[in-house]
């Protein structure tokens, strides 16, 4: 993530000259100062609407992360703790541009606490680490949900949903399925990367290599992978789950499947055999 982007920039200087450029041809051939004053206003409006966001990420950015938010981490994801010192920063500051983009709620729009909060940041900085122009392929921010499930009506405490990629609004989970995800960092269990990886499909996101994903798919569905049994539901689930297994058990993964391993590792721009200790 970053605070503003090369092609952002391009376009706003170019949306800006032609919103100046209408404005002065505007008084010059038609001698009405409504043109000018017209485009001075439309200029200021479309600046302060497009520089929100590098604004607020900017600001986000000022202050560095306050050490226990980063021993907090540390002890939490065995992927920032394993990274360098140059590693380490980027990822801090996704964690701070993630926390302020993104609100991280309760069903009822509580607040929810800060460990959870560093948590959901943690499983996105992790997931977007490899390629920095990603953002997080989702919109409208997190709700967690009371308990271990919620059912297709949104409704707490029954169903057996632990998470959920809505299609058209935020990434739901559970806080129960969260606190678990980060309890064994080596158990390839963890709800954020597996609802994250479920958007990167929904996207569409180009995935070349589709037939090994088909392959291991059919294996997890006769109970031969070594993946989770979760994997053999189809084949959205089976990249769900090995994004999973990718990030927290990869060495089991490059040692089974070196194919579905290298699929990853450029999928994510990521080799997370070498990188997590
Ligand atoms: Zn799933």
């Amino acid at each position: 993530m970053r605070v503003i982007y090369k092609i952002d920039v391009v376009f706003l200087w170019v949306y800006s000259v032609i919103i100046v450029f209408i404005g002065v041809v505007g008084a010059v051939s038609l001698g009405n100062i409504l043109f000018p004053a017209g485009a001075l206003l439309i200029e200021t409006i479309y600046l302060l609407l497009s520089l929100r966001r590098p604004y607020r990420r900017r600001r986000a950015l000022k202050q560095p992360l306050p050490a226990p938010w980063k021993t907090f981490l540390a002890e939490h994801s065995l992927f920032y703790k394993s990274l360098d010192k140059i590693g380490k920063k980027r990822f801090e500051q996704d964690v701070q541009i993630f926390l302020s983009d993104f609100s991280i709620e309760g069903t009822r729009r509580q607040a929810v606490d800060l460990e959870a909060k560093l948590l959901v940041a943690a499983g996105a900085a992790a997931l977007l680490h490899g390629r920095s122009t990603w953002e997080p392929p989702f919109q409208d921010g997190v709700v967690i949900f009371p308990g271990d499930r919620f059912d297709r009506h949104y409704r707490p405490g029954k169903g057996h949903f632990a998470g959920m990629a809505t299609r058209k609004g935020p990434l739901l989970l559970t806080e129960t399925s969260l606190g678990e995800s980060f309890r064994d960092p080596r158990d390839g269990y963890n709800v954020i990367y597996h609802e994250m990886a479920h958007y990167f499909d929904l996207a569409g996101a180009s995935i070349p290599w589709r037939e090994i994903f088909s392959r291991e798919w059919r294996k997890a569905s006769e109970g031969r992978s070594f993946l989770r049994d979760y994997a053999g539901t189809n084949e959205a689930e089976l990249f769900a789950v090995a994004t999973e297994a990718f990030f927290e058990s990869p060495w089991e993964m490059k040692k089974q499947s070196p194919e579905l391993y290298d699929a990853l590792k450029t999928f994510f721009n990521l080799d997370t055999v070498k990188i997590l200790k």
